[in-house]
């Protein structure tokens, strides 16, 4: 019997490169596609000597083509961090809404299955704490981050009219801050920031006075929530994240201390809208997908750790990300 083929966006990016993995490892034949704007070919490299494996260098905010069948489509292509999205503005929320649109017509005329990459964002700055999935949010749609959450919002919401309009399968994740290996060091996210600053020897930048909070969930958690939610029978959306709640400055000196750093935190000024805490409940996914994440902060930051110090260039700083397409 033929193994099932799956299309994968974002597939160079951090979480779309795992889910490539995952997927050749349980015996899929799987299609890459990304414009590698954010995404990095190192991320699938490995991946390229296979059979199962084919990429296609594209944008999905233009029209999709892809020959043959195909039994899934996983939508995770799109800018991820808030320095990304504020430098393309406009292809963050393309991406999100024009290259949803086309990948949904593509499940459609494919009669594949579509899981949509959504978001914490989508709660916006929570009033409702811990974020549980029928809080609608709060979100300011001309903010910096509106370009964002937006999209995200827009995504769902035209994933749920397929599913009910035209009967395609469809799931929904609500993916809360994700870390780990194939992070970019420059991508601007607390985590990168924080682990690249010890590596260079500088102070450690906490936003704001550091009181904000988030939850980090440790990349393999999350592929696993993902691969059980395509795989379940469930159409809204379903929050995966790890519910290990933690301030922003207490984060800084949890690298401090993994990394041995000498430097000390300092506060600059919080950008505009964000979020002053972020927790998922799970309960969702715990009854429907009997999921918990099982890797705790302290093993997953090391394996992180481990990651960025064996990277060829430390040198590279958010500012440095220039190279994307008009
Ligand atoms: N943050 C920080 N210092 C940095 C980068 C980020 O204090 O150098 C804060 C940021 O203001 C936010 C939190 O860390 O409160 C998480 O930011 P991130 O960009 O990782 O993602 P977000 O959860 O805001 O989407």
């Amino acid at each position: 019997m033929k193994s099932k083929r799956v299309l994968i966006t974002g597939a160079a990016g951090f979480l779309g490169s795992h889910l490539c993995d995952r997927f050749i490892k349980e015996g899929f034949r799987v299609v890459a596609m990304d414009n590698l704007i954010t995404g990095s070919l190192n991320n699938i490299e490995h991946l390229f000597k296979l059979e199962a494996f084919e990429f296609y260098h594209h944008d999905v905010s233009k029209f999709v083509h892809v020959p043959g069948e195909i039994d899934y489509i996983l939508h995770f292509a799109s800018p991820a961090s808030p320095i990304d999205y504020l430098k393309i503005p406009i292809q963050t929320l393309k991406v999100g809404s024009l290259g949803t649109h086309n990948l949904l017509g593509l499940a459609k005329a494919k009669k594949a299955r579509m899981l949509i990459a959504s978001t914490s964002e989508v709660y916006g700055d929570p009033t409702v704490h811990p974020q549980t999935e029928d809080y609608w949010g709060n979100v300011n749609p001309v903010g910096p981050r509106g370009v964002y959450d937006e999209a995200k919002r827009f995504q769902e919401a035209m994933t749920m009219a397929y599913h009910t309009f035209h009967g395609l399968e469809t799931r929904i994740v609500r993916i809360f801050n994700t870390y780990g290996p194939r992070m970019r060091l420059n991508d601007g996210r607390v985590l990168p920031t924080f682990i690249g600053q010890a590596l260079r020897g500088e102070d450690l930048t906490a936003y704001g006075d550091g009181s904000q909070t988030r939850s980090f969930c440790y990349v393999d958690d999350l592929v696993e929530g993902i691969y059980r939610l395509l795989f379940s029978d469930y159409a809204y959306p379903v929050n995966i994240g790890n519910p290990d709640e933690i301030t922003i400055a207490e984060f800084a000196e949890e690298i401090i201390k993994l990394t041995g750093a000498q430097q000390k935190i300092i506060f600059e000024p919080l950008p505009q809208d964000d979020p002053k805490q972020r927790r998922p409940d799970i309960s969702k996914a715990i009854e429907l997908l009997d999921w918990t994440p099982k890797v705790n902060r302290a093993e997953g930051l090391k394996l992180t750790y481990e990651y960025f110090k064996s990277l060829p260039n430390k040198d590279l700083k958010p500012k440095d990300f220039v190279s994307y397409n008009k």
